[in-house]
């Protein structure tokens, strides 16, 4: 571990504003003119093609990066995740091994421009469980549900509550996203329609990956959950709020959240994320003894939604907030997750939960930010939302911000189009 900035000899890592200096070496998925899929990191302004580095017997990674995606190199284990990021540290910094630096067909074939390749899902979703374990966001939401004096569950101080959601609408980054229909019923109608939602929202997420599995019957303590988190995402659990107000009573989300749920393309490692860990709030009332806090498990990350209105260029922030605002964190979440007995896979998506911070400008979705329809977001140039309309783009940005450098996220972005006709 270090304080300042790995030093690259690709000068574009070296930028203090740089979303992926060699501190960080995210993994993701990419094709290039061939549309072959394989492994890569970022760095800089380019990507390091680790199927070819693993050709030329420089990773230890068993062949894993040549497939078009991270589940099997994950699958190896935390001391194999080390030693390829120790490796890939060695070839790509100012003066260690230049076995890479020196090469010019391996440069050329190895080392492309982000600019040039397209990415792709990093990994392949096995589940996918979103969590609602931000205490601003429960007591806001649960106000505007249920009133002020029952806004938290009664549950929610002792366990991360959640619900099993969808792997297989889960998108990456540059997916385009249709308006869902749904059942929709107003409080005073008699009975429901079937339509396109109107009341269409965002939340601003932190995915967790799961990199190791457990088996069933077997839980995992808190220290072990987080040992086998290999890294994190960018996360937008997109929802149609009319959707979600018929439909959650008894059960949770359904269809509300089924349709799509968009993630960024770089998983960013836990070993990028170790100098910023930050302890979870103070606890209210303690935790039993299963999900008691093992060390600081949750992470300052610095994030931010901004909204494009459709027609325009020019997007607006409208929330800024940090990760550190979860009571849970991931490792809570993963040990309650296999608590019964549940079984964890690799490739296992674990959605934080909606990030809000105190006030309306550091509020994780629209629907707080808009207080349930009430007030609207000034876009500037005579535009306002209170949710999202077609044609629009939301986008989340996330970094942590180091001496000198960042560990940076990159973007999780998507349009929303319109719905498609009923059947
Ligand atoms: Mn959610």
């Amino acid at each position: 571990m270090t304080d300042g900035l790995i030093r690259s000899w690709i000068d574009s890592a070296n930028a203090d504003d740089c979303n992926f200096p060699l501190n960080n070496l995210p993994y993701g998925v990419f094709s290039a003119d061939d549309g072959v899929k394989k492994c890569c990191v970022a760095i800089g302004d380019r990507i390091i093609d680790l199927a070819t580095l693993e050709e030329a017997e420089l990773l230890n990674s068993s062949g894993t990066f040549a497939l078009d995606a991270l589940n099997d190199f994950m699958a190896l284990g935390t001391d194999v995740w080390a030693q390829v990021r120790a490796q890939l540290t060695d070839l790509l910094k100012e003066g260690g091994n230049d076995w890479l630096r020196t090469n010019d067909s391996l440069m050329k074939r190895a080392v492309l421009q982000q600019a040039d390749v397209s990415m792709h899902m990093p990994f392949r979703v096995a589940e996918f469980t979103d969590f609602y374990a931000g205490r601003n966001h429960a007591t806001n939401v649960g106000t505007m549900f249920r009133g002020k004096e029952n806004a938290l569950p009664p549950n929610w101080l002792h366990i991360p509550i959640g619900y099993n959601g969808r792997a297989s609408t889960v998108v990456v980054s540059g997916t385009d996203i249709h308006r869902p229909n749904g059942q929709l019923k107003k409080p005073d109608d008699r009975s429901p329609e079937f339509g396109p939602c109107k009341r269409l929202d965002i939340e601003l997420e932190m995915g967790a990956v799961v990199g190791t599995g457990s088996k069933m019957g077997s839980p995992v303590t808190v220290e072990q959950a987080d040992s086998m988190i290999f890294g994190y995402v960018l996360l937008n659990d997109w929802s149609a709020r009319d959707i979600q107000a018929w439909e959650y009573q008894p059960l949770g989300p359904f269809q509300a959240k089924a349709f799509a749920t968009s993630i960024s393309p770089w998983v960013v490692t836990k070993a990028a994320l170790e100098p910023f860990r930050i302890s979870t709030p103070e606890r209210e009332i303690d935790l039993l003894p299963h999900l008691r806090d093992a060390g600081p498990m949750l992470y300052d990350i610095d994030l931010e939604v901004a909204l494009t209105p459709d027609g325009e260029t020019k997007e607006t922030v409208i929330s800024r907030t940090n990760y550190c605002e979860m009571y849970y964190s991931s490792a809570q979440q993963l040990a309650h997750h296999s608590s019964s007995g549940c079984a964890m896979n690799v490739g296992d998506l674990l959605g934080s939960g909606t990030i809000s911070g105190a006030s309306p400008d550091s509020y994780g979705s629209m629907l707080e930010m808009c207080w349930g329809g009430e007030n609207s977001i000034d876009l500037g140039e005579g535009i306002s939302r209170t949710f999202i309309e077609d044609g629009d783009r939301l986008t989340l940005r996330g970094h942590c911000q180091g001496a000198g450098y960042r560990i940076g996220f990159g973007e999780c972005s998507g349009e929303i189009l319109p719905a498609r006709d009923k059947h």
